[in-house]
């Protein structure tokens, strides 16, 4: 069995946050009983190969898990793993762990949209999985979440997540900053009409702009309300629209 590629391993400065004892680097989170949950990434959760349920199912049944728990992230998370059953767990699921701890980019969540959605606008899977293979475990200042609406609706809540993308008729709103919290806030709006490929593109502005100047566990709406929107925008998508 191929060893477990474990994210968050790509830049030491972001990785002194305080875990309360999780796991960071087997992607196992301690549980209120000394148990851990391991949650395997999947991509936007969706599920096309049926074995892997299945696959999931037994070893939560051989590992004598609490549950399985279906999480705001789009990932089943597996519950009640002993410590040191951890990495015999995860070499039978033969899967990724999602990254759910630590300062990265912990979730891509996309919605069906045009792929199976009568509602949908835009391609969400298609832009959220590309999203996804890119930044997914993105070692960053802050934990850093992005969500993909193929509609108004925002099923994802595209306006409560540090970067979210929203389809219309002729392309995508941009929205930035976002979260929820302790402190909830809403996202800004960054760009509107915009193709699949200038999503990415302006995330990518966005990321470098935010891992170079932002304070460690400095959530992105609060690196932008310290810089300033208009400065912020002038930092990262100004030069891609002239
Ligand atoms: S955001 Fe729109 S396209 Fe996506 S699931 Fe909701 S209703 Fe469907």
């Amino acid at each position: 069995m191929q060893k477990q590629e474990i994210p968050n391993k790509l830049d030491e400065r972001f990785q002194h946050s305080n875990t309360d004892q999780d796991m960071l680097e087997k992607g196992a989170i301690l549980q209120r009983d000394g148990t851990f949950a391991i949650a395997p990434h999947i991509t936007g959760g969706v599920i096309t190969d049926f074995d892997m349920l299945v696959r999931m199912a037994d070893v939560a049944k051989k590992f004598g898990c609490q549950a399985m728990k279906v999480t705001s992230s789009q990932r089943i998370a597996l519950v009640g793993i002993k410590k040191e059953d951890i990495d015999a767990a995860w070499q039978e699921l033969g899967m990724k762990p999602g990254a759910a701890i630590g300062l990265c980019v912990r979730s891509v969540k996309f919605c069906p949209g045009t792929t199976f959605c009568k509602r949908g606008q835009q391609d969400s899977v298609g832009l959220g999985t590309k999203l996804d293979e890119k930044f997914h475990g993105m070692t960053l200042p802050s934990k850093f979440k992005i969500g993909i609406s193929g509609c108004p609706n925002m099923c994802m809540d595209s306006m409560m997540i540090d970067f979210g993308a929203v389809g219309m008729p002729r392309g995508f709103k941009v929205f930035v900053g976002g979260n929820g919290g302790r402190q909830p806030r809403f996202g800004q709006l960054m760009a509107e009409d915009q193709s699949p490929e200038q999503v990415e593109g302006i995330l990518d502005k966005i990321i470098d702009h935010y891992k170079a100047n932002a304070k460690t566990n400095e959530r992105l709406g609060r690196f932008i309300e310290r810089i300033g929107f208009d400065n912020f925008k002038d930092k990262t998508v100004a030069g891609l629209w002239h």
